[in-house]
């Protein structure tokens, strides 16, 4: 078969072979600034050096081996909001060989069990100290036999309780037994290009890779020197490789929010002279448009980098939260990913031309990739759209237990379909024009389709269900919106109300509700989700 492989503008760049620990105990910057601090709470002002953030790791190990029995291959999953020991913990786990299977803190019991035992998790470390997410921890562990539950909070208070008594921390990392490539070190979620969540197998040498990648893209995006956002939830790979490890690793300082709130983040720039936002765009929105920005005009003076990604990020946004933070002459790029490719493959040059802000720039340096014609799987001719397809040693391991899928998403040669439509200028910029696959994303979120549909076919009332998304300028995000064949005697709100009550809160139904008189199906029962986005004039209820 003809390929037509397109190749980063970088040089490649030489890789790590070892674990995590081991790559951030080798970071120059970790040995050249150990008291510089790289991790402060923005609600209560506590921080972390690096220093510390090592030592708060090495007891947590030691405590995780000995206490909790996890010793290498053992599986822990974390399910918190952002918080400035969640870095340890999850340094910690790898420490002890274990693999981390990071939680959306939103997730439900429901949610929450499913990922437990599919991840086949053994440990939960669980945020109970909100009250909702501990009932949950609780209620998802008790029907699971092998997973116990740790409270996250009484964990760290015996490791720092430990290192007060002068308890000598764990010693190095293990040594992993098998090539970095081949051992597992997370299990993220995500429903890829088709179907329900599933457990995106990333390895050691996937991550320091994607990290090695992305801080060399440009090594003023990714300075020592920035002081970042810490926002994006760090159950999602986004924000593990971009905040987790590009900024831990190379000792920048992550400004660690909870939760994501504009006006206490505005005064966070200010104090804290954040300069480094990676963000999503439902917030470069409110950049662009809140009032409140004019009551904290000092931003522009710290604000030196503005990155979206998760979704796309339009040039008319780019453009108008430019305007805004005028005069400060403010970056803005994207970085473009999955959660399949650790995530990072593209990134926006940083002093690109304001037309290239719709655009995900160019790839970054050992990634390859192609455009194919997504029914065939040819590659298209240049200067054509296609599935962009991607080859690096960012990309997965597989789908955990899951060989169907892997098959469908992994190609020959180590290729992985993305499901995005893109397209490629003869500057090396790319273009992402469409999205084929079913995914919905919601505020950065991902909602899958097929989740939502089974839970409505759950419902004794409806018949057939379809769900996909529906794209808000306003909000600058897609909402997922159900079409539902519906018996007798319901209304399409209560149905609305009653998946609402039942999911995560990203994945409620926000893009409403629509009565149709039958699911549009190919031959083969394939819902024909093109012909439902295409719709117009319906009658929507509950948006
Ligand atoms: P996730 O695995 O949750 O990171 O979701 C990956 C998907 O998000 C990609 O396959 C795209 O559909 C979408 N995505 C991520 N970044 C961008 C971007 N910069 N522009 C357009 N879509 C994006």
């Amino acid at each position: 078969m003809s390929m037509t492989i397109y190749k980063s503008p970088k040089p490649d760049i030489p890789l790590f072979n070892g674990s995590i620990p081991e790559f951030i105990l080798s970071s120059p910057h970790l040995r050249a600034r150990p008291n510089s601090i790289v991790l402060t709470d923005a609600v209560n002002d506590r921080s972390l050096t690096a220093a510390e953030n090592i030592t708060l790791v090495r007891s947590l190990a030691a405590l995780l081996r000995s206490k909790y029995a996890v010793n290498p291959g053992t599986v822990v999953a974390v399910y918190s909001p952002n918080h400035i020991y969640l870095i340890a913990i999850h340094y910690a786990i790898l420490w002890c060989g274990g693999v981390v299977s990071p939680v959306n803190s939103a997730y439900p019991a429901r949610d929450l069990r499913e990922q437990l035992s599919t991840a086949d998790a053994r440990l939960l470390i669980a945020f109970t100290g909100v009250p909702s997410m501990g009932d949950a921890a609780t209620e998802a562990v008790s029907t699971l036999s092998s997973c116990s539950l740790v409270p996250f909070t009484a964990l760290c208070d015996d490791a720092l309780a430990n290192l007060r008594a002068g308890d000598g921390p764990a010693g190095d990392p293990v040594k992993l037994t098998k090539p970095a490539a081949e051992t597992l070190a997370y299990l993220c979620f995500s429903s890829g290009t088709t179907g329900k969540f599933k457990g995106v197998m990333t390895s050691h040498h996937n991550l320091t890779s994607n990290v090695l990648q992305t801080i060399n893209f440009d090594n003023r995006i990714f300075s020592p020197e920035g002081v970042y956002a810490g926002f994006l939830p760090m159950s999602h790979i986004y924000a593990l490789t971009l905040h987790l490890y590009a900024a831990v690793y190379l000792t920048g300082r992550l400004i660690v929010f909870p939760k994501f709130e504009l006006e206490p983040f505005l005064q966070c720039i200010v104090r804290y002279k954040m300069s480094h936002l990676h963000l999503v765009p439902p917030i470069l929105i409110l950049l662009a448009k809140s009032p409140l920005i004019d009551k904290y005009p000092q931003i522009r003076e710290h604000i030196f980098y503005l990155g979206s990604g998760a979704a796309p990020l339009s040039r008319s946004l780019g453009e108008a939260v430019k305007q805004r933070l005028q005069p400060a002459n403010v970056r803005i790029g994207q970085g473009y990913g999955m959660t399949e490719c650790t995530p990072v493959t593209h990134y926006s040059p940083l002093d690109q031309p304001d037309e290239k802000l719709g655009t995900i720039g160019n790839l970054v340096a050992n990634v390859e990739a192609r455009l194919v014609d997504p029914e065939t799987g040819k590659d298209v001719p240049r200067g054509h759209e296609g599935e962009l397809v991607v080859r690096g040693p960012n990309i997965m391991m597989g789908y955990l237990n899951n060989e169907e899928a892997t098959r469908a998403t992994l190609l020959d040669g180590g290729w992985l379909r993305t499901g995005d439509i893109a397209s490629v200028g003869d500057d090396g910029f790319w273009t992402i024009i469409d999205r084929s696959k079913e995914l919905i994303k919601y505020k950065g979120f991902q909602v899958a389709p097929a989740e939502l549909e089974a839970l409505l076919l759950t419902h004794p009332k409806v018949v057939d269900a379809a769900v996909v998304g529906t794209y808000s300028e306003s909000e600058a995000t897609e909402l997922a919106r159900a079409y539902v064949v519906l018996a007798p005697g319901v209304t399409p709100l209560e149905i609305k109300q009653w998946v609402d009550g039942k999911v995560a809160k990203h994945k409620r139904l926000y893009g409403g509700i629509v009565v149709v008189n039958e699911v549009p199906k190919s031959p083969s029962g394939k819902i024909l989700r093109r012909i439902l986005k295409e719709r117009k004039g319906d009658v929507v209820v509950g948006m």
